[in-house]
């Protein structure tokens, strides 16, 4: 068992992802064009880019039940690329992402970019790279054009598992079955500006 810290660029919101093991998390990097477009979102006041220079994020994957956020809970904003699309976490403090999921208290998942876990490195490295046909510059090497039979049998494992053990109980992103704010969803102008 161990852990590992999370912290936004600015250090207003802290946390952790707790009891990490063999298969109770995937990392996996996200070329997909949904992705793309919240990482220019996320950049769209000067903040850094969350993207690999081919357009992908590197995500870590955990069942929300161990995650803890500690500090700075009330800086946390949700976006949706679209009515009925993911909820998307971010800090409002620097535009760090802080998580996205399934619009549900019962999501079984939260993938988390890297770039709120700091030590991700001392979990391991990502197992395989999704979506690669929407890469800047074509599939890159290593990756998939779209989801390998193995990354999907890993991960609905992975899903089947975080539904069946409860894993969603005690997110930290949501309070009475609630998110702790109201999702803001971006126009279908605002969306196509990030393609
Ligand atoms: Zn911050
Ligand atoms: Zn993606």
């Amino acid at each position: 068992m161990s852990e590992v810290s999370l912290k936004c660029r600015c250090g207003e919101v802290e946390g952790a992802i707790v009891d990490l093991a063999p298969g109770r998390f995937n990392r996996l990097v996200c070329y997909c064009d949904d992705c793309q477009a919240f990482a220019r979102w996320l950049s769209r006041d000067g903040a850094p880019s969350i993207t690999n220079d081919r357009g992908g994020t590197d995500v870590f994957q955990v069942w929300p039940s161990h995650v803890r956020i500690t500090r700075g809970r009330d800086k946390l904003r949700i976006v949706r690329l679209r009515e009925g699309g993911l909820f998307r976490w971010y800090t409002e403090c620097c535009s760090t992402p802080a998580g996205n999921m399934l619009p549900s208290p019962g999501s079984p998942f939260v993938g988390i970019p890297v770039a709120f876990v700091p030590a991700v490195d001392t979990i391991g490295p990502p197992v395989g790279a999704i979506q690669g046909r929407f890469a800047k510059g074509g599939c890159p090497e290593g990756a998939h054009p779209s989801v390998s039979a193995g990354v999907l049998a890993t991960s609905a494992w992975f899903l089947v598992r975080g539904v069946a053990l409860r894993k969603a109980k005690g997110s930290p992103y949501f309070a009475d079955g609630r998110p702790l704010v109201a999702p803001r969803v971006l126009t279908v102008a605002e969306r196509d500006a990030l393609r």
